[in-house]
């Protein structure tokens, strides 16, 4: 696991937040007045648009991700066995069913992943 802005390791027990669907070190996030800023290329504060999730911890994470997995698994059944789908159902269909496997390999990586050790 990987800030996306500075590359740092996010340690297993390290806060750290994701925004469309990128992880984001604490360092790299600053929350103020219940507001989210994140620095941008230039080095300053800007405000984030995007919903912010926070997680505590790598656990706290794959926990959250579980969850996601277990609805899109039920999007798919649902949107499977439905007789003459309309051209958006299709279309969402294809979207969970990429979702799905991309949750579940993001999954996979996560629990296969081993600390390292912060040079
Ligand atoms: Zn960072």
């Amino acid at each position: 696991m990987r800030c996306q802005y500075c590359e740092r390791e996010i340690k297993k027990d390290e806060e750290f937040y994701e925004i469309s669907e990128k992880l984001y070190c604490h360092n790299c996030i600053k929350e103020h007045e219940m507001e989210y800023y994140k620095i941008d290329n230039n080095g300053e504060l800007v405000h984030i648009d995007e919903v912010v999730l926070s997680y505590n911890n790598k656990d706290d994470y794959i926990l959250s991700l579980k969850v996601r997995l277990r609805i899109f698994k039920e999007d798919k059944e649902k949107y499977e066995n439905k007789n003459n789908p309309t051209p958006w159902e299709e279309s969402y269909l294809r979207y969970r069913i990429k979702k799905l496997e991309e949750t579940k390999k993001l999954l996979e990586e996560l629990q296969n992943e081993k600390e390292k050790v912060d040079g």
